[in-house]
């Protein structure tokens, strides 16, 4: 979106609040939204040529003219930029003098060292616009008082995200922050909060304190929780082991949403829960096969993204590393626009065990399956044939004999193999968890190497 139309939007939005914004080119075919985009892609080429000194250098080593693409198909044979690029060359992707910025945020850092990313003013408010769409989804109104159960500093750009979303939709925010269930308890009962904005995991320790208090969570204001930083459903969007262990015992509305600092836009799912739902008017969304060809609609590729209407540090053919599925049909919520499945995996994390090909998240659905496990860290390395190994390290309750007795036959059926099991005490897990104060627990840690 251009800054005058964001802003005629924004201006919109507060005065009159609608109920049920949505967008009216979410509501066109797919073929339309790719008409739209198309329109938004020429002017946005053209500012990066012009203002980003990553990309001019691209075009010229491509000897590639933004005014002479033709068609989607010169826009797929575009060089695609990495996050090695991102790293590598981090400040040649600014498109505005530093006088412009008005945040920096960084990325999480989890793989490799943290990117730094600029946004101007209108960036912010572009970002806030993307999460009220995403509010909207899932049926948030100016009545909910949301609860923000994660970091909002260390440079934490989601946190800013959920709160500008919240204010630009007229609801409440409460920013508690990632602390103790009892303190969040406390809030919720004393202000009645409606929703929350939590990792999914975190969910179950709000649970048992609420039982070892004396209450039920049912029994609480809390109906919506906007579930940040896991999955929630499998590759067929079924519910997983963690959505289905929240949803036994407490009985609110789970909504999934996926989004990167980089890409400064999320896609969130709406109440029919069939992927989250893409922002044609903010991003372009491609998933590549590994070969940077878009797959077959409907098969696995790494989500590639450009962005639209970002002006500090705009991205073309990002591609996130993340394998995702896309879902085309119209949704029954009345938006037609492209669904994102869960992340099934980010490209790099791919294990062969033993002829079995898989992704962390599908090993992290099996433990979250199992309840004697109460935590747990997933490590890979290089065995001495040069195959992947892999580790559990696991805090149980149960002794390790009995556990193991529960865990081979599970094991063996899911990946017909038994990875090496290291119990742990609570507080060793916690370190492995924590390193050096991360913001998010670790729950995979890679020491492959790589060729
Ligand atoms: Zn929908």
């Amino acid at each position: 979106m251009a800054a005058g139309a964001l802003l005629r939007a924004a201006k919109y939005l507060y005065l009159h609040r609608p109920m049920a914004f949505i967008p009216a080119i979410e509501q066109k075919k797919l073929s339309e939204q790719a008409d739209f985009q198309w329109e938004k892609l020429g002017p946005a080429l053209v500012y990066l040529q012009q203002h980003s000194p990553f990309y001019k250098r691209l075009f010229r080593q491509h000897q590639f003219d933004p005014k002479a693409l033709r068609s989607w198909q010169d826009f797929n044979e575009l060089p695609t930029t990495s996050k090695e690029d991102l790293q590598r060359y981090n400040t040649d992707f600014l498109c505005v003098a530093p006088r412009a910025i008005r945040e920096y945020v960084a990325t999480s850092g989890t793989l490799g060292r943290p990117v730094s990313i600029a946004l101007t003013q209108n960036d912010l408010l572009r970002l806030a616009y993307n999460e009220y769409l995403s509010f909207h989804c899932i049926g948030a109104t100016e009545h909910d008082i949301f609860q923000l159960m994660l970091t909002l500093d260390r440079q934490f750009m989601a946190g800013v995200a959920y709160y500008s979303g919240l204010s630009l939709l007229g609801a409440a925010s409460v920013r508690t922050g990632p602390g103790l269930p009892a303190m969040q308890w406390d809030t919720i009962r004393q202000l009645n909060t409606t929703g929350l904005v939590a990792v999914p995991s975190f969910l179950p320790k709000m649970i048992a304190e609420a039982e070892a208090s004396g209450f039920s969570a049912n029994d609480t204001t809390v109906k919506k929780v906007l579930a940040i930083g896991e999955s929630l459903r499998d590759d067929q969007l079924r519910p997983n082991a963690l959505a289905q262990q929240i949803t036994r015992d407490w009985n609110i509305q789970l909504y999934g949403t996926y989004a990167a600092t980089e890409l400064q836009t999320a896609f969130t799912e709406c109440s029919a829960g069939k992927g989250g739902h893409h922002h044609p008017e903010l991003i372009i969304a491609e998933l590549l096969d590994d070969s940077g060809q878009p797959v077959i609609p409907g098969e696995q590729g790494e989500l590639t993204i450009t962005t639209l209407g970002v002006e500090g540090m705009p991205l073309l053919r990002y591609r996130t590393g993340d394998i995702c599925r896309g879902y085309y049909e119209p949704c029954s919520c009345g938006r037609h626009t492209m669904r994102l499945g869960p992340v099934l995996g980010r490209k790099q994390q791919m294990i062969k065990f033993k002829g079995t090909s898989l992704y962390p998240p599908a090993i992290f659905d099996t433990l979250n399956s199992i309840p004697a496990i109460r935590e747990y860290v997933v490590e890979v390395s290089t065995g001495a044939d040069e195959q992947d190994q892999v580790s559990l390290y696991l805090y149980s309750d149960m002794d390790p004999a009995s556990c193991n007795e529960l865990l081979h036959p599970v094991f063996r059926h899911k990946w017909r193999v038994i990875p090496h099991i290291h119990y742990c005490s609570a507080e060793e897990i916690r370190q492995l968890q924590f390193p050096n104060h991360n913001r998010k627990p670790v729950k995979f840690i890679d020491h492959r190497t790589l060729f």
